[in-house]
């Protein structure tokens, strides 16, 4: 029996990896664990949304589930609702940050966030040994349109900021959507706060004409080059689904996931003493330092955003992060929420009247490095006990893929959940020792897939 999840939800290349029968039966095995109740449905701007949210819905009202259907939105939207609807589950039909030619599907419990392992067996027990709970003609389930999703989510994240300082401080905010849906939600929570918004590949577009949908630095030339030219103070972008966000500044520069985490973290973990920190150790030195000096006490974990809410919400934490631009507030909601994290950043900006590059100057200075290897799909289930082997005599932490620690940083090396790629993240004190790490990492991977 194999798996049909990995570290967010299914994901497939359209019609050939992921079909609309798979769909149809991952939302009935869903809801046959999951159920009875209403369902959450979504999905983002991508290829195959309509004909897999379709799916999902005949699947979920052919076990006597009913839908509410919100319209096209941000993954966090979706999630903020499904409490608030008193639903049983939700369904996302997205593939994040992954290339145009891949859709997938997110599963929510009826806190909203993703399923935990555990509950993913049971779904996936259910999808292949095909028990599912279907229901008889009196008992299917009923769709049901929800219109006012975006703005009871805009309103909520609203609530967790200072509106009025905002508001003062007049700034310039250029949107990148990656033609998806955080284009529906962060231009107008931004405009609502005050700011003056210039948006950028903001119609909804599954091609990705504008740009890929993961918000790395080599994806967002375009927003540095707007940022500059029209003198803007702070630069946004999203990945597909919006749950993430990754920030420029006024100089055009592209922060790293970490530094936008700190700038948040080093606030809010001053607002309570003893407060917690989750985040997966493919964080790195800096937030060590900032939680710190906030005397907060950090939760390590594998990395995988399900793994840092479930965390969360087990420790009552005051806050989680992780590395990619991933922000969790609880308060809020423990998941990872783009748009909510671009209202925290603005804040801090307005409320200590800063630059964006004013903020990062305060942090301690690291240097990051990452790159990816690809491995063929037969070799990269090897490649672990090849690279433990490799690394023995190194100090090392295992928790998570292999993490090397020297006195002068540190390298991680991880296989990803959803492509056939190991991922390697490097941090030092110079931009020369990062490099010099990540490569060190990925000539341990090369070393491995040829002794695989
Ligand atoms: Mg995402």
């Amino acid at each position: 029996m194999g798996h049909l999840f990995g570290t967010n939800g299914v994901r497939g290349t359209i019609n050939k990896d992921l079909s609309v029968e798979m769909v149809l039966n991952i939302s009935r095995a869903a809801c046959t664990i999951l159920g009875p109740g209403r369902v959450v449905v979504s999905r983002d701007s991508r290829r195959g949304g309509m004909m897999f949210l379709n799916a999902a819905v005949s699947g979920i009202l052919s076990t006597g589930c009913h839908t509410i259907d919100i319209g096209p939105a941000p993954t966090p939207t979706l999630q903020f609702m499904v409490p608030r609807l008193n639903a049983a589950a939700g369904i996302m039909i997205t593939a994040s940050h992954n290339p145009g030619e891949f859709n997938g599907i997110k599963v929510m419990g009826a806190n909203g966030i993703e399923v935990s392992r555990q509950v993913e067996l049971q779904i996936e027990g259910c999808y292949f040994n095909r028990e599912f709970k279907i229901c008889t003609w009196d008992k299917v389930g009923k769709n049901q349109r929800y219109e006012t999703a975006l703005r009871e989510y805009i309103a909520g994240i609203k609530r967790h900021v200072n509106e009025g300082e905002i508001h003062k401080a007049q700034l310039v905010v250029v949107v990148d959507s990656a033609n998806s849906v955080g284009a529906l939600a962060t231009p107008e929570l931004m405009r609502d706060l005050g700011c003056k918004v210039i948006s950028l590949n903001s119609q909804l577009d599954g091609a990705f004409p504008g740009r890929p949908p993961e918000p790395t630095a080599q994806n967002l030339s375009e927003l540095s080059e707007t940022v500059k030219a029209v003198n803007a103070d702070i630069g946004i972008a999203h990945d597909g689904d919006a749950d993430r966000a990754t920030f420029v500044d006024e100089n055009g520069a592209v922060l790293w996931g970490d530094q936008s985490f700190a700038i948040i973290a080093s606030r809010v973990l001053r607002r309570r003493l003893n407060s917690t920190l989750v985040t997966p150790i493919s964080s790195g030195r800096l937030i060590e330092d900032v939680a710190k000096d906030a005397g907060a006490k950090i939760e390590w974990t594998v990395v995988g955003s399900v793994v840092v809410s479930h965390k969360l919400e087990e420790l009552r934490a005051d806050l989680g992060g992780e590395e990619n631009g991933g922000v969790f507030y609880p308060p809020h909601q423990s998941v990872r929420d783009g748009p909510m994290t671009a209202a925290q950043i603005v804040e801090v900006m307005a409320v200590e009247r800063k630059t964006l590059s004013q903020l990062v100057a305060e942090l301690p200075t690291y240097f990051s490095n990452k790159t990816k290897v690809q491995v063929p799909s037969e070799k990269k289930s090897k490649i672990l006990d090849i690279l433990l082997q490799l690394t023995e005599d190194q100090n090392r932490i295992t928790l998570d893929g292999v993490k090397l620690v020297f006195d002068e940083g540190w390298v991680l090396m991880r296989p990803s959940g959803t492509e056939p790629l190991w991922r390697c993240f490097a941090e030092g004190k110079t931009q020369a020792e990062a490099k010099r790490l990540v490569k060190l990492g990925a000539d341990f991977i090369h070393q491995a897939i040829d002794l695989a």
